[in-house]
């Protein structure tokens, strides 16, 4: 399980709707109504599964976000 204040990103606009990092990441990620994807529960998949994905993304449209709160 992964830090819960680790949040996913995935750039809209650079996505071009692989499913690569769905079907790496299935609990992470999905392909919303335009075919891209769209972080779900960054805390069901493991960071190793999740980096992975990141790896795997064409485009490189997926980043880790920190929650900055302070
Ligand atoms: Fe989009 Fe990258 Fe995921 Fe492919 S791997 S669906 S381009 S975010």
């Amino acid at each position: 399980m992964i830090d819960f204040m680790k949040q996913i990103k995935v750039d809209q606009d650079t996505c071009i709707g692989c499913g690569s990092c769905v079907s790496l990441a299935e609990k992470t990620f999905k392909l919303n109504e335009n075919g891209k994807s769209t972080p779900i529960d960054p805390a069901e998949d493991s960071e190793e599964a999740i980096q992975g994905a990141i790896d795997s993304c064409p485009v490189t449209a997926i980043s880790w976000m920190e929650e900055t709160n302070d």
